[in-house]
């Protein structure tokens, strides 16, 4: 059986028996003790081991990929096609958020009595998220670019400084052919191979993996919070699946030249671990092993736009930045100007650049751009409930977005090639 009918599966069993979970009831003793010690670590330790690749394959796989692209002339050519990319379809991206939220306005007429227990439930939490945005300034992301020290980078997690000293480390591979650095790219591509090995195991662990996490997140849902929240929940999903179902399928068929169908089936295994790690990072190992294996991706493309992406490319986060930040301002009554939204678009543009691929990673984001238009940031703590659920939706927006980068500019890239050579 094929892995992505064995983790569709996984996933269906999952989500049925936590549902079933949930309906019997969730105070059961037998249930608790099933939770925290079967599907809780399973699902950990497959988490776990996904993040525990992260580093050895950004890092072998954009230093990789930069020599393999080996003129700076090419290089310059994908990596401005890369940001433009970003750039050009997360704005479409918040765009629908922003219209979406305008359209359906979620955030008028929530009774004070449902939205008071809910800020003082988390207040606790969003007190620690809306602490954290203090260290999240414009200057200092810009600077936190250029790694002071690149292993404690990899050490913190901090992906977009480890990016930047791959990228510039295999430009001078690239440039310098020596014996030394021509023996540094043959051991940097066994730690690539060897890390797609690893992951072709840790991924037979996936069916049951993803059976374990949906099971503990259904089984634990708060239901009371999704209904109330509906209208928000329901704005945010329909933003959410009309870039899912309509612009990322336009942009394969007219620029990717490839059938969205035959796309989203060989992209399966990708979106259901994005859906149920929540997490881009978590996601990178099988999103590369997709786009080169299933897709088809030429490597050196495939391996640059997919890294780089799953740290940078996150449409789904830049729109629920977008209509978050608006939900929260009608609930508050602060009223946004069209040139204050248009902020709030380029604002959501870099959230969705600069916030981390792991679960929850946007929302100090979210309570910095809040602080920035006057709209309380303790508002976090009314979205928190439901942050789980619309973070596996979002996930598997950013994680699609950057396999659909990935076969656009490969096809573009193809061209370029042909091109060249009848030149
Ligand atoms: N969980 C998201 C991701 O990893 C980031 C976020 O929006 O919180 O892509």
């Amino acid at each position: 059986m094929p892995l992505h009918t064995r983790m569709l599966i996984g996933f269906v069993a999952g989500v049925l028996g936590g549902l079933l979970a949930y309906w019997l009831g969730t105070d059961m003793p037998w249930l608790d003790g099933f939770i925290s010690y079967v599907t809780q670590p399973v699902g950990d330790l497959f988490l776990r081991a996904l993040f525990m690749l992260v580093v050895p394959l950004v890092f072998s796989a954009l230093v990789l990929g930069v020599v393999e692209i080996g003129d700076p002339a090419a290089l310059g050519r994908i990596g401005g096609k890369t940001l433009l990319y970003i750039v050009v379809v997360t704005t479409a991206a918040v765009t629908i958020g922003l219209i979406v939220v305008n359209v359906i306005r979620p955030g008028e007429g929530l009774p004070p009595e449902v939205v008071q227990p809910l800020l003082a439930q988390a207040a606790e939490r969003s007190a620690d998220i809306a602490s954290k945005r203090e260290t999240i300034s414009m200057m200092s992301m810009l600077l936190n670019i250029v790694p002071k020290n690149p292993v404690a980078a990899a050490a913190n997690g901090d992906l977009i400084a480890l990016m930047f000293f791959a990228l510039v480390f295999g430009i001078a591979a690239a440039v310098l052919q020596t014996d030394g650095t021509r023996a540094f790219v043959a051991a940097v591509q066994g730690v690539y191979e060897i890390s797609l090995k690893l992951i072709g195991w840790v991924i037979e662990l996936a069916p049951y993996a993803v059976a374990a996490l949906l099971f503990t997140i259904t089984a634990r849902l708060g239901y009371d919070v999704l209904t109330q929240l509906a209208r928000y929940v329901g704005t945010v999903l329909l933003a959410l699946g009309l870039h899912f179902f309509v612009v990322f399928p336009l942009l394969l068929r007219f620029f990717g030249k490839v059938s969205p169908l035959w796309f989203f089936k060989r992209a399966e295994p990708a979106i259901l671990t994005a859906f149920s790690t929540s997490s881009s990072s978590a996601s990178l190992p099988t999103t590369l092993k997709v786009a080169e294996e299933s897709l088809h991706v030429p490597r050196r493309v495939g391996r640059f736009v997919c890294t780089l992406g799953a740290t940078a490319n996150m449409n789904g986060t830049a729109l629920y930045e977008g209509v978050t930040v608006l939900f929260l301002a009608q609930l508050f009554g602060v009223d946004l100007a069209l040139s204050q939204q248009v902020m709030v678009l380029m604002i959501c543009i870099l959230g969705g650049i600069g916030a981390a691929g792991v679960p929850g990673g946007s929302l100090p984001v979210i309570a910095m751009i809040l602080v920035m238009f006057g709209i309380p940031a303790e508002g976090i703590g009314i979205i928190l409930g439901v942050d789980r659920l619309l973070d596996m939706c979002r996930t598997t927006v950013n994680v699609t977005g950057d396999l659909v980068g990935s076969v656009v500019i490969a096809r573009s890239e193809a061209k370029a090639e042909t091109l060249q050579e009848a030149a």
